[in-house]
């Protein structure tokens, strides 16, 4: 029954073998320019292609300062720290996601509470937010707290499921009445926007990765985003030791963390970073295949862009109508060699987050059942 798009995943990626859920691009500069690290000996810390990169990174967002960092994971829990997160504090998030959002709030021994996604979106819900925090929060001196655990709620953090923009400027309207901070997890979602402004630049942070299954690879690395240009000099700071600058001397002001992004790895992001409208355009174009293969599919149902926002489609994604089939088109797909995979186990199933505070999560128990990724990578 699905064999029909088992042909037509063949046709569009033009082969009978494997297809990958999203495998890099990595046709550019990239080889050149690490030959060029490899030449001069700048192959760790230090060298031109990290502030070549961030300053690529810096003006295709539009933000007044970009930080590099080894990953995305730890660009989050260093976001979370420059925005003010403490031990104890309770932290909104969505239940779908990667477990690097969950994580980042844990190193803080911070508490996430998950709260439901929209279905126009599959990220944070504001509706969700809202009703949480007008039932749960209470401002106390100009801090938000929740009235049943005392805990102080200090931030939210959605995220772009799958690179499609959340209903973000209803967040930030959200966290400014609450007196909460809005960090956004970016990490999938570098290239698309929001009513024209790209995404990660409306919270106080926003923070992109580049592992080597996202948009574009650096192996591994990570990028924080900044509007408040002084606190992105103070991620700075904090991400390389916290070293006071000076010819000789080792001075240290802060507990800082060894975070900066090897010359190698920025080297390959300055060569990806040539190529993302190119890999943009392409993966757009994979997307109106997709929209046109599913349109009149009373099975399956093509998961859209959100209005009023400009998608990457990092991974596609499609709904089927149950559990059942769900499964069935994961078997039937994978057994072809063409992978597809469901949407991440919801954080709030996980062990280690099974007693933190949900909404009851009504949507996003409803894409758990339906949700399949399908192949994403640039065409040839
Ligand atoms: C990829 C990803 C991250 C960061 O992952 P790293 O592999 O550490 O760069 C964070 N959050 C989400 C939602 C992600 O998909």
């Amino acid at each position: 029954m699905y064999n029909d798009f088992v042909k037509f995943i063949r046709s569009i990626y033009n082969t009978n073998d494997f297809v990958p859920l999203h495998a890099p691009y990595l046709h550019g500069n990239e080889k050149k320019y690490l030959e060029e690290c490899i030449d001069s000996t700048f192959v760790s810390s230090v060298g031109k292609f990290v502030d070549r990169f961030e300053e690529m990174m810096q003006d295709y967002t539009k933000s007044n300062k970009a930080v590099v960092c080894v990953n995305g994971t730890n660009a989050l829990f260093l976001a979370l720290k420059l925005v003010g997160v403490e031990r104890d504090d309770e932290i909104l998030t969505q239940a779908l996601t990667f477990i690097a959002t969950a994580n980042a709030i844990s190193y803080i021994s911070a508490h996430p509470v998950f709260l439901d996604v929209d279905r126009e979106t599959m990220g944070l819900s504001p509706e969700s937010v809202k009703a949480w925090l007008s039932e749960n929060a209470e401002i106390r001196s100009g801090s938000c707290f929740n009235k049943k655990t005392e805990r102080r709620i200090k931030a939210c953090v959605p995220m772009h499921t799958f690179g499609h923009p959340v209903k973000i400027e209803q967040l930030v309207e959200i966290c400014k009445e609450y007196h909460i901070e809005l960090v956004e997890d970016a990490a999938e979602s570098l290239g698309s926007f929001y009513k024209g402004q790209h995404t990660g630049t409306f919270g106080r942070v926003g923070v992109l990765s580049f592992n080597g299954n996202k948009t574009i690879t650096t192996g591994g690395g990570g990028m924080l985003l900044f509007q408040d240009e002084a606190l992105g000099n103070y991620a700075k700071h904090l991400s390389t030791q916290a070293k006071v600058p000076h010819r000789w001397e080792f001075v240290h002001d802060d507990i800082g963390y060894n975070y900066r992004m090897p010359n190698i790895n920025a080297a390959l992001g300055c060569a990806q970073m040539e190529n993302l409208d190119m890999i943009l355009a392409n993966k757009y174009e994979t997307a109106q295949k997709y929209k046109e293969y599913f349109k009149n599919n009373t099975d399956i149902t093509y998961f859209e862009e959100p209005c009023e926002s400009k998608s990457n489609y990092w991974l596609n994604a499609v709904l089927l109508k149950d559990r059942v089939s769900q499964n069935q088109f994961l078997e039937y797909t994978n057994d072809n060699a063409i992978m597809t995979r469901p949407i991440w186990a919801l954080m709030s199933k996980l062990d280690m987050f099974k007693d933190c505070q949900t909404d009851g999560l009504t949507n996003t128990i409803w894409f758990e059942e339906r949700v399949v990724n399908i192949p994403s990578s640039v065409r040839f």
